[in-house]
């Protein structure tokens, strides 16, 4: 099944997982319950964010942006990580509310029922997720899955809460479950908008990857050829890199030029979505910047 049609479902099934823990929190009066509905919002904002993304990084480079748009996703997921510490922020007034006054729950059949039957389909939609993640390697539907995974343990930590607070009649058991929820949402939260400040401000490559152009390089490797003064950083799913190529300045253009050709290649070869660009260089000539200066041959 394709990448798309299995996010447009994840979006369904978050919306239809918030209208029925909703339902829940709404019939039994739990925080617990509340703040599972909020980490669905959650989950129906990732998808919604992961659709916009894969749609986003699809479009080809065009005059206004050359080096193509995939930062877009940045400043979705800034916005994303926004909306879920507002959501935590949400649960804790309530959590603390409900600690200064204790109320009984209620109704807690139907909503068990109600969480227990959204919980299964989370869990049956991650499953067929990993599934075409096994396939294709798409880290997109990863991180989805995996959201849906930890989505389905909340879940869980919420019923046992409130199977807790039936045996034993501690009411604070369900704020407890759902301040408890609350510090887990912002953790994810922090993770997301974290992600994004390190792409808007250019990080450099994977070690990963680095090791990987490391390796091609040093297929070229030749006591007269020299590569110096690399950059690196990450767009999204592109890679961009920088760097000099010193050949003797004995060499004709062409010559150089030929090789400069074959390693752009083989370095886009073995890394997906890179651009390289390779400076060429006399071997007794460095440039830095703007400064050209002379080196001894
Ligand atoms: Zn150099």
């Amino acid at each position: 099944m394709q990448e798309r049609t299995l996010l447009r479902m994840s979006i369904a099934v978050a919306v239809a997982a918030i209208v029925m823990k909703t339902g829940a929190w709404w019939v039994t009066g739990s925080v617990g319950l509340l703040s599972d509905a909020m980490e669905s919002s959650v989950n129906l904002a990732s998808a919604l964010f992961s659709l916009a993304m894969v749609t986003i990084a699809a479009r080809p480079a065009d005059d206004d942006h050359p080096f193509g748009h995939t930062k877009a996703e940045y400043f979705a997921s800034g916005f994303e990580g926004l909306l879920i510490a507002g959501a935590a922020l949400a649960i804790g007034w309530a959590a603390a509310q409900r600690f200064m006054n204790p109320q009984p729950l209620q109704g807690l059949g139907l909503g068990l029922a109600l969480v227990v039957a959204s919980s299964a389909m989370n869990g049956a939609l991650a499953w067929k997720m990993m599934a075409e993640v096994r396939r294709t390697g798409s880290v997109v539907l990863e991180a989805d899955a995996r959201h849906l995974y930890s989505d389905v343990w909340t879940s869980a930590g919420v019923v046992v809460g409130l199977i807790g607070v039936q045996l034993t009649g501690w009411l604070w058991l369900d704020p407890a479950v759902a301040l408890l929820v609350a510090a887990n949402i912002i953790r994810a939260g922090a993770r997301v908008v974290w992600g994004s400040v390190e792409g808007l401000m250019d990080k450099a490559v994977e070690p990963e990857v680095q090791a990987r152009i490391d390796r091609t390089l040093a297929r070229f490797a030749e006591p007269q050829i020299r590569f110096d003064d690399m950059v690196t950083r990450r767009a999204g799913s592109r890679r961009f890199l920088d760097m000099h190529m010193h050949v003797p300045a004995g060499w004709t253009l062409g010559r150089a030029a030929a090789l400069r050709g074959e390693v752009e290649q083989a370095l886009m070869t073995e890394v997906d979505g890179l651009r390289a660009s390779i400076q060429l260089l006399p071997s007794n000539l460095e440039a830095r910047f703007n400064a050209v200066e002379s080196t001894s041959p």
